[in-house]
């Protein structure tokens, strides 16, 4: 499976601890990330990481015409609701693709485990027959 992380700034170090957590089940599955979060993700597992641009230089867009292209079968985007900066990316237009092409979404700590939990049981291989 396809499996993209994002962080908002405030979320990267919650990000990293997540990604070594689940580095096991990770570690299966193909990783797209927004570039900083890539980046410090790589810094503390040994994950491969396909690296977009940085969220705020286009990353955002990259990943969405992934999404539009059925490309990416899980979507972690670790927001920050309480202190968003200007330059980071709208986690709307995320929600929004990921609404729009019915791909799995989770936008908090809470949900990330459960999905990359189901992930590793398998309960997303009804993703193949779409793709
Ligand atoms: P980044 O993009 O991973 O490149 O930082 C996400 C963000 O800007 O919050």
């Amino acid at each position: 499976m396809n499996v993209a992380l994002v962080a908002h700034d405030a979320k990267k170090k919650l990000m990293q601890n997540f990604c070594v957590a689940y580095r096991g089940i990770l570690s299966k599955h193909a990783l797209y990330a927004t570039g900083t979060t890539g980046r410090l993700i790589e810094e503390v597992t040994n994950l491969t990481v396909h690296k977009f641009l940085a969220g705020p230089l286009g990353g955002e867009q990259q990943l969405g015409a992934q999404i539009e292209q059925n490309m990416i079968d899980l979507v972690i985007f670790l927001r920050d609701p309480l202190t968003q900066k200007e330059h980071e990316p709208n986690v709307d237009y995320v929600v929004k693709l990921c609404d729009t092409h019915n791909i799995p979404l989770a936008t908090n700590l809470a949900s990330a485990e459960l999905m990359v939990k189901a992930l590793d049981r398998g309960d997303m291989e009804w993703r193949e027959v779409f793709r």
